[in-house]
């Protein structure tokens, strides 16, 4: 027997369960249309939401940073030096957020599980929203501080905690996605942001699936509630609608300066590469000219949602493009999208128990600015014939 032995027993249970699902290999770009096993599928899973991930432009500009500086940062950036792009990319997320100062990490993770044990330490309340990230739930375990949990989207049961600890003197954080990810609504960021006042909290916002995708031209959820100048820090990642690689924190000039001596990702792991870098600069600059990508992600979701719940399927309560297909139970979400791959080539993974809660299986479809009307049409003819085949709907 081998130390290690007992994660084959785990593997079989999770197989058991349904909840073991095998991870696809793609051999070209993230695309509408991806390829695997040389096939080509409908690619209806990523968060690729603009085309930007493969974008000429943003491309372009990656590799002629890579000509101009390198493929890699060397170190750390307070040990090995900035790179002026970097400083160039924080002052444009800064202003394209209506931010004071930005910080960029190499990944929303990291700006979430870096900037919390940052702000707030053991003797802290957190006030964090039920569906939370995991990164924000690392963020908070890693920071010591006592999580106080509110019901999602229930602003009265986040009063009711910070009435509740009122006379508390220690620091307070109140801690929400923007998006929920899995569902598609939208936290009620405005309310929070009194709350945050009225109680002496601070304010943070996880805008990873706002970013790019609400707002004027993109700019995401505080632009799109005009919340900017009230709330206290913005995250965000840069491996969503802005297509590379990377996350960050925005808000005033002396928390960036203070993350700048005390975050751990931004001390302790080398910074982003170059090539990340330049993508993301360019990705922004396409986004402050020009908001057709963004249009076109709106009409094709509208257009989609609409017809998929016109056959009956039920698509829960989203707000934005996410479109979560519910089913309900595991076994049958997986066989659902094992169908619409073999039969219908079409890639939509199947979204189980941990990601979502049991009994809550679902099918989460990303339509993109890159999907044309007839991969929509194409997709709906799917799920409709997958759909009657396995009683999902009638
Ligand atoms: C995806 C996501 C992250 C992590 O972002 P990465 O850049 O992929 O590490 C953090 N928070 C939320 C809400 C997310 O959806």
């Amino acid at each position: 027997m081998g130390s290690l032995d007992w994660i084959k027993g785990e593997i079989e249970s999770m197989k058991s369960a349904g909840r073991f699902v095998p991870i696809k290999v793609l051999e070209g770009p993230q695309g509408a249309w991806v390829r695997i096993s040389g096939k080509d599928f409908l690619n209806m899973c990523s968060n690729n939401y603009l085309g930007l991930a493969n974008h000429p432009e943003v491309k372009k500009a990656a590799i002629e940073a890579i000509e101009e500086y390198g493929v890699g940062a060397g170190a750390v950036r307070s040990i090995a030096g900035t790179n002026e792009i970097d400083i160039k990319l924080e002052e444009k997320v800064a202003k394209f957020k209506h931010m004071e100062a930005s910080l960029v990490y190499q990944g929303g993770l990291l700006a979430n599980s870096g900037t919390i044990p940052a702000i707030v330490g053991k003797d802290d309340l957190v006030f964090s929203e039920e569906l939370n990230h995991a990164s924000i739930i690392d963020g908070v375990r890693l920071s010591s501080a006592r999580r106080i949990v509110y019901k999602h989207m229930n602003m009265a049961d986040l009063e009711k905690n910070l009435r509740e600890n009122a006379s508390s003197s220690s620091r307070k954080l109140i801690i929400t996605d923007g998006v929920f990810s899995m569902d598609g609504d939208i936290a009620p960021v405005p309310e929070l942001v009194d709350l945050a006042i009225k109680y002496g909290a601070i304010s943070y916002v996880d805008d990873a699936h706002g970013e790019g995708v609400l707002g004027d031209h993109g700019r995401g959820i505080a632009d799109y509630f005009k919340v900017s100048d009230k709330i206290d820090i913005e995250m965000g990642t840069f491996s969503k609608a802005i297509g590379s690689m990377g996350g960050f924190v925005a808000g005033p000039e002396y928390l960036v300066e203070y993350l700048k001596r005390k975050s751990r990702p931004f001390l302790f792991s080398s910074g982003l590469n170059p090539g990340d870098t330049a993508a993301v600069l360019k990705s922004i600059e396409i986004l402050e000219r020009d908001d057709s990508l963004l249009k076109k992600l709106w009409s094709n979701s509208d257009y989609l949602k609409k017809n998929l719940s016109d056959v009956g399927f039920d698509l829960g309560h989203s707000k934005t493009p996410i479109t979560p297909v519910m089913v309900g139970d595991e076994r049958k979400t997986i066989d659902l999208s094992e169908k619409l791959y073999a039969s219908h080539r079409i890639f939509a993974s199947p979204i189980v128990y941990p990601t979502v809660p049991v009994g809550t299986a679902r099918i989460r479809l990303m339509p993109s600015a890159l999907h044309s009307r007839k991969d929509l049409d194409y997709a709906v003819e799917a799920f409709t014939s997958a759909g009657r085949e396995l009683g999902i709907i009638k």
